[in-house]
């Protein structure tokens, strides 16, 4: 029976501290926050979408960075393992759409209460408002961590060393950070010799050059398809629900695309809107005649209430470069396909991502390249471990980033 010691109390920190205690283990779980999982509560808009329950190879191919490295990992505690320990902890889970998998009460508290019970069960001590300093490592050897108590008065504000057989770093990365995700792993990581992938936000809005998108701000378009191009290149090609935003765009749509995007790589990205992808260049045209038959008399921007929210009218119209107030029948055939094109290809300059603050996660971190991914031990530092967002991993919406902290934090857990 070893002394271990888990920083951080989120998903992987609670999964990696489970897993340790059931084997025997005396844990001690670690979390700055006055509660565990903060992160965690506001997951899926506070429902908790936990994980998803597609097959292992297509959780695999939802990963956005360094696949690979969770192929041990998700194979040795997959999403069924986990549905199975939720739900032998008392919340029942559903799964919905897409396979995203949700506690039937549709509270993400659920799940925390279910973890709070399994630690309890495996004999996990908790320290909350407890803040990790430092990592220990004496020859080469993680041999426990610096700690702050919260609570300690500021003048006399010590820290103290809690000596353990291992140590493993769930912090998480650095978006949300009120959540209590600041990014102490890198810290402890890259002054125990780590290396660091840049940390950027990801699932995350982006920003436009086009001031109009304030214009339409709150405005969600459903059933379009988006396209982010970068010179001949697309990047990423999808369908779905977005968003118009004072600064950009955002919604389900524009978060997945924007993991296919790295400002420090691709530049002059454009956002191209089909807003009609449904119809092919002549059915819409067809369409197009149809309405202007139906409205001849009408002025070009009162005709085009049936195929477009009203918010958007205008601004397509002055985009397609017509004159609002033209009547419908002096309408040119040039003018209609320049308005045809505008609606299939409403084209946005992105600029960026918007901060670290509004992003789902966070992409970077420690580099895979320093962790045995079996057992999530550091290459550099014996008996230090590392798991979870505190990874160079990340993966698009719907459940995929939550399993890989299930099972970076078993594989952890099992493997000290
Ligand atoms: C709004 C939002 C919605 C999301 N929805 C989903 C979803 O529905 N499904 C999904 O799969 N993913 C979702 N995610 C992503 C998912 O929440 C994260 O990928 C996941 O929580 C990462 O878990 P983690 O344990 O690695 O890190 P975290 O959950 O960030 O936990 C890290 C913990 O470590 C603690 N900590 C940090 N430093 C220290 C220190 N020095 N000492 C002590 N404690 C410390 C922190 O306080 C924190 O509690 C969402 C994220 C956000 C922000």
């Amino acid at each position: 029976m070893s002394d271990i010691v888990v920083v951080g109390g989120g998903a992987a920190g609670m999964m990696a501290a489970i897993t340790a205690g059931s084997k025997g283990h005396r844990v001690t779980l670690i979390e700055k926050n006055e509660k565990l999982g903060k992160k965690l509560f506001i997951t899926g808009k506070g429902r908790c979408n936990v994980t998803n329950a597609a097959d292992v190879e297509t959780l695999l191919s939802n990963v956005i960075s360094n696949k690979k490295f969770l192929y041990s990992a998700f194979y040795s505690f997959d999403n069924n393992a986990l549905m199975e320990m939720i739900e032998s902890a008392g919340c029942p889970l559903k799964t919905e759409r897409g396979d995203r998998v949700f506690p039937q009460s549709d509270h993400s508290s659920d799940i925390i209460k279910a973890l709070e019970k399994l630690l309890d069960k495996t004999g996990v001590e908790v320290r909350l408002n407890t803040t990790v300093r430092e990592v220990i490592v004496e020859d080469g050897k993680a041999v426990g961590v610096r700690i702050l108590k919260k609570n300690t008065n500021h003048t006399a504000a010590k820290t103290m060393p809690l000596r353990a057989d291992a140590v493993i770093v769930c912090t998480g990365g650095v978006s949300y950070p009120l959540t209590g995700s600041t990014g102490d792993g890198y810290r402890f990581a890259a002054k125990t010799g780590h290396k660091i992938v840049n940390p950027v936000p990801s699932l995350v809005p982006l920003e436009t050059a086009e001031k109009w998108v304030s214009k339409v701000m709150g405005l969600s378009l459903r059933n379009v398809s988006l396209k982010l191009v970068c010179g001949k290149k697309t990047i990423y090609d999808g369908f779905g629900e977005m968003l118009f935003t004072h600064f950009g765009i955002s919604g389900p749509l524009v978060l997945t695309g924007s993991c296919f995007y790295d400002p420090e790589r691709d530049k002059d990205v454009k956002a191209v809107i089909d807003l009609k992808p449904a119809l092919s260049d002549e059915q819409l045209d067809k369409r197009l005649l149809r309405d202007f038959e139906k409205n001849v008399n009408k002025s070009f921007i009162n005709a085009l209430g049936e195929l477009l929210p009203s918010g958007l009218i205008p601004v397509v119209t002055e985009i397609a470069g017509i004159d609002r107030d033209k009547k419908v029948h002096d309408i040119t055939r040039e003018e209609r396909e320049r308005f045809l094109h505008t609606l299939k290809n409403l084209t946005l300059n992105i600029t960026g991502t918007r901060g670290l603050e509004e992003a789902i996660i966070t992409r970077g971190g420690i580099s895979v390249k320093d962790i045995d991914p079996g057992t999530m031990e550091s290459k550099i530092v014996k008996d230090l471990y590392f798991a979870g967002e505190v990874l160079d991993l990340d993966a698009q919406t719907g459940g995929f980033n939550l399993q890989i902290a299930w099972s970076t934090g078993h594989a952890a857990g099992d493997a000290v």
